[in-house]
């Protein structure tokens, strides 16, 4: 099994160019053969697999498109902007330096999940290439990242940008190509931190977790920006630090996301079983619909095609905005919420946002402890009569609590995961669930 959540992962002695051809001409045939868009992030590999890939795709007789280096938002608006048939994208986002991965991309913007990711597979023993005289030459497309930053200032107000300060924390990936362009065009004052594209992630690694982000909370206080900015190894998520050097987590982007989609208009909105009930209760309190989905971002866009969604957001810090494309884009993300910071100071702005405490534990398992586990799990909730979440683990939900008992698709660890309003309710649920599946 080749396919994950998020296409196909791997160290460059298993994700190979040997390998790229092979898949790369799989998911050419899927894709009918057509115009299928190829992008990568500055990774070493980068390059090498980018030209296996190319090479796979010409000798099925697809027409290739030639971002090159391009943000993952930026790769998936031009794809929809090209009318292209697929888009593979050489990036492996957060991992480090040595990983790379191929994510692929149809023509509706949603990107290949696991189960799609089988029939590509199946393709692979069957490849038929094309006659000699059907390899088409492949184009540049060197304007991509231009494009993307003019849809995205359609849906601001310039003024908004005017006096304010931000830090932008571009961690040597592809947010260097396009950040610091948009928020001076914006008309900020900016700062930047890392923003040179160098495989090698010197700056800091390439996950915006809390503790990578010193230099970014030291610079904000001392140059008293308006906030700090941090995205992830191809930007599409993003997180924020307020202007007291606070660290705001992924749910709260989300959070702030959906107060500024409430504001503009009613719909939808779509997230993972595993994101925080704050996303619930500012839905609900907008007289909204919050719809719950498996955890990846595959299944969050999926439920765009057949709903009437108007955002999507998960745990980690990814939105989608369906204005600019159905990939979480954390360059829209991070414009939509500065633009708010010259009337509110974005600690105010999170006061707005319901506190909830979490907790989370592992319990090693193998697959067939997996499944006693979650079989224990779902007795319990039903014994107990419980309103209980199945489509990803087993999620039950209380009043102002919730807990979650998942399995690891790729570890072999049971995951058990609460919220509550306070510390000790989470550690209680945790307790108490803990106790009712072993
Ligand atoms: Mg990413």
């Amino acid at each position: 099994m080749l396919f994950g959540t998020n296409g196909v992962r791997g160290k460059f002695s298993e994700l190979n160019p040997e390998l790229a051809v092979k898949l790369s001409q799989a998911i050419g045939i899927y894709f009918g053969r057509g115009k299928i868009l190829v992008a990568r992030d500055g990774r070493l590999t980068g390059e090498c697999l980018k030209n296996a890939v190319i090479s796979g795709l010409q000798s099925v007789g697809c027409e290739v498109i030639d971002l090159d280096y391009a943000s993952a938002p930026t790769a998936e608006f031009s794809l929809k902007k090209l009318n292209g048939d697929g888009l593979i994208i050489i990036t492996a986002s957060h991992n480090p330096p040595e990983w790379n991965a191929l994510k692929v991309v149809d023509k509706n913007g949603v990107t290949v999940s696991r189960e799609r990711g089988e029939k590509i597979e199946k393709l692979m023993s069957t490849i038929s290439i094309c006659n000699w005289d059907q390899v088409k030459p492949s184009k540049r497309y060197p304007q991509a990242t231009m494009e993307h930053i003019e849809a995205i200032k359609k849906f601001l107000k310039p003024e908004k940008f005017k006096n304010l300060k931000v830090v932008l924390d571009c961690g040597n990936g592809m947010a260097a190509l396009i950040a610091p362009k948009l928020f001076r065009e914006l008309g900020c004052e900016i700062v930047t931190l890392n923003s040179n594209v160098d495989g090698n992630f010197p700056g800091r690694p390439s996950e915006p977790s809390e503790s990578n982000l010193n230099d970014l909370k030291k610079s904000v206080i001392s140059l008293g920006a308006a906030c700090g900015i941090a995205w992830d190894g191809d930007g599409d998520r993003v997180v924020l630090i307020d202007e007291k050097g606070q660290f705001i987590v992924g749910d709260k982007v989300y959070a702030i996301s959906v107060i500024i989609k409430l504001a503009e208009k009613k719909g939808n909105f779509v997230t993972t079983v595993a994101t925080s009930k704050c996303i619930q209760d500012l839905v609900e309190a907008g007289g909204c619909k919050l719809i719950y989905t498996k955890i990846g971002a595959p299944y969050l866009s999926e439920e765009f095609l057949h709903g009437k969604a108007i955002m999507g957001g998960e745990e980690v810090g990814g939105v989608i905005w369906p204005e600019i494309s159905l990939a979480k884009d954390g360059f829209m993300t991070a414009a939509k919420i500065v633009e708010l910071l010259s009337d509110k100071k974005l600690s105010v702005l999170l006061d707005s946002v319901p506190a909830y405490f979490n907790q989370k534990i592992k319990i090693e398992a193998n697959d067939e402890k997996k499944v006693r586990i979650m079989e224990s799990a779902k007795v319990y909730a039903k014994k107990n009569r419980l309103k209980v979440t199945d489509i990803d683990g087993i999620r039950v939900d209380f009043k102002d609590s919730w807990v979650i008992i998942r399995p690891s698709g790729t570890e072999n660890y049971i995951r058990i995961f609460a919220e509550a309003k306070t510390n000790a309710q989470a550690l209680q649920l945790i307790d108490e669930y803990k106790k009712a599946v072993l």
